[in-house]
């Protein structure tokens, strides 16, 4: 094996650290008093259940992008990645990433959209294996849909 190659098992650690640092120190965490868009998400089979804040400034921009809640490791993860990820962002390139993600995670995955790049989102396909954790990885990007289609009811994985 080459010095520095990284195996399979390599990865797997790398994602499932990363997994972890994001549930025990969730990225942008807490309410956004001066949301323009916000969406609960429940995962009743898991226990899931988020909030997901928005601000979208003019230009539509996402200027501002925060969550809270409680699950498990999963749902929370996502929830703090998906901040990472779509802060600073346009709220369409925040609905491409909901394509991107709920595809590749539920194995729909169409032609792939070149100017998505997943990053450090890739490191929730681990989950793709266990349905039911789907729905957890999953969660919040319904909930950000919702909140960006100011869908008044809840998003639910049911
Ligand atoms: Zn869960």
């Amino acid at each position: 094996m080459m010095p520095g190659s990284a195996t399979r098992d390599d990865l797997q650690d790398l994602y499932r650290e990363l997994i972890l640092d994001h549930a025990r120190h969730p990225r942008h965490f807490g309410k956004l008093p001066s949301a323009t868009h916000t969406a609960e998400g429940i995962n009743p089979l898991c226990g899931d259940k988020l909030r997901i804040y928005l601000n979208v400034g003019s230009g539509d921009t996402i200027d501002d992008i925060a969550f809270e809640g409680s699950g498990c490791a999963i749902s929370m993860a996502s929830a703090s990645l998906l901040t990472e990820a779509l802060a600073g962002r346009a709220v369409a390139d925040a609905m491409r990433y909901f394509e991107a993600v709920t595809q590749r995670l539920t194995g729909k995955e169409g032609p792939r959209d070149t100017a998505v790049d997943l990053g450090k989102l890739g490191a929730l396909d681990g989950v793709r294996d266990y349905p039911s954790r789907v729905k957890c990885a999953t969660l919040a990007w319904h909930a950000l849909r919702s909140a960006i289609e100011e869908r008044p009811a809840p998003a639910t994985t049911e």
